[in-house]
């Protein structure tokens, strides 16, 4: 296989700034979609989703602790 020297965009596995170390994953949804699965960083600050390839990243500000972080995703209106 010849070596990728093309300006062609490659595709990447979309990151995603999660909040805390358990995230759940759908694919997104739609054509793209799926099963839901449940992801756990472990001792790591990312996990990689097996079906879709996207990277969840812990947020740097998810590090401290004593801060309690709510689990239910910030609704938009909170904007
Ligand atoms: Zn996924």
């Amino acid at each position: 296989m010849p070596p990728r020297h093309l300006d062609a965009p490659v595709p990447q596995a979309e990151e995603v700034l999660v909040s805390q170390k358990r995230v759940a994953c759908d694919g997104g949804g739609g054509a793209l979609g799926h099963p839901l699965v449940y992801l756990e960083m472990g001792e790591d600050d990312s996990v990689e989703c097996t079906y879709c390839d996207r990277r969840f990243v812990l947020a740097a500000s998810a590090h401290d602790d004593s801060h309690y972080v709510d689990p239910a995703a910030r609704p938009p209106e909170s904007h």
